[in-house]
């Protein structure tokens, strides 16, 4: 292990997010290879990216091109550098590229609903934006590790979901990823620029805001506010929610690994209905809550599950925290913002 990497793993669930977001331990184990020394995050002002950048930002030389339009500045770790700047500019992405050796690229229109009522814009910034950090990626010499999602299979035809499963995404969004994952992966094949493809399934955790941010988030805040939690339909779709600590791990592998010019699942391999999740919100908020059944959303797929074993035996990436305690840690946070806000009020 080299000192970097020593450093990193020692540190402590405290110190380990210079975003702030705080948490469960975000220590890295099992990936070889050396975590890079300098490193741009498109979209490190988001949820996830925010994660990624206050990880690297402990030890490393980290900008972000974020340009803000759903991503927060107070975010961005201090000690990275932001750089206000939009992914369908390419000369704010290789400027902003110049010198790092990868570029994690999370910058996306990442919600569904705003993917079916603006698919041009949601193919500009998902696709053309991509285009542009690969061509970025070529001109300045630095790998590739693009944010791709489990949207891509569609409603898959087999489960636990292999990353050899057919593609038939189902809205923009999913046709906007899949199109981006492809071009990723061409592009190791054409001009031999490292890359990594990986396919978040349900991301939650500490940082995950506004009115798309999920059905986790969506349960909590009802629950802690003494509302109904609104399930769609039936409630006994599943899905895989992996927690934003494991993205960032991923992530990390991802850049050191030599199996590059490949897709991977990011998933825990484990799925829960969504009325399984009901119940484990209320548990871990201590509440009892009611739990309302209101008309299936359109389009919604019924069944998601990662398969796994390909992260774990090319990439070294095993998902380590389970449903209960990640949202145990969210728990945690929101009641102590609770509190935070409340003192601040007098
Ligand atoms: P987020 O909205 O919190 O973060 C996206 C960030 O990208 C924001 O800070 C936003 O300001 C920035 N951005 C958007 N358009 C931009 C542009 N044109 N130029 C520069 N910056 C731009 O979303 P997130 O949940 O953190 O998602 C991060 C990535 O992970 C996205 O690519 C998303 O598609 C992918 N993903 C997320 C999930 C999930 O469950 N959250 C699942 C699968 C894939």
């Amino acid at each position: 292990m080299n000192e970097f990497r020593t450093r990193l793993a020692e540190t402590r669930p405290d110190e380990a997010s210079a975003s702030g977001a705080g948490g469960l331990d975000f220590a890295s184990d099992g990936q070889g290879g050396d975590l890079p020394e300098a490193a741009l995050v498109t979209g490190g002002a988001g949820f996830i990216g925010s994660h990624l950048a206050g990880r690297l930002a402990i030890d490393g030389d980290v900008r972000v091109l974020d340009d803000l339009s759903t991503g927060d500045r107070d975010a961005v770790p201090e000690a990275a550098t932001l750089i206000q700047g939009d992914v369908t500019d390419y000369q704010s992405v290789v400027r902003a590229a110049e010198g790092v050796d990868v570029i994690f690229h999370l910058a996306a229109v990442v919600s569904v609903e705003e993917s079916v009522s603006d698919p041009v814009e949601t193919n500009l910034t998902n696709v053309d934006g991509t285009v542009n950090v690969l061509e970025a990626a070529r001109e300045v010499g630095a790998r590739v590790v693009f944010a791709s999602s489990a949207a891509v299979y569609g409603p898959p035809e087999t489960l636990p979901v292999t990353v050899d499963e057919p593609q038939t995404p189902r809205s923009p969004y999913g046709a906007s990823k899949a199109a981006a994952d492809a071009y990723v992966r061409a592009y190791e094949a054409s001009y031999d620029v490292p890359t990594v493809a990986l396919r978040y399934f349900n991301v939650y955790g500490r940082g995950q805001r506004g009115p798309y941010s999920g059905v986790i988030d969506a349960f909590l805040s009802r629950a802690l506010d003494g509302e109904p939690l609104v399930v769609h339909g039936d409630g006994e779709q599943t899905r895989d929610f992996v927690h934003v600590s494991d993205v960032v791990r991923a992530n990390l592998a991802a850049a050191t690994t030599d199996d590059t010019g490949t897709a991977y699942n990011v998933g825990t391999g484990r799925s829960v209905t969504v009325n399984e999740l009901a119940s484990i919100v209320a548990a871990a908020a201590d509440v009892d809550a009611e739990v309302r059944h209101d008309s299936p959303r359109p389009g919604d797929i019924r069944h998601s599950r990662a398969e796994t074993g390909q992260a774990a035996d090319r990439l070294g990436f095993r998902a380590q925290v389970d449903l209960e305690a990640g949202l145990a840690d969210l728990v945690d946070a929101r009641r102590g913002s609770a509190e935070l806000s409340a003192d601040s009020r007098g």
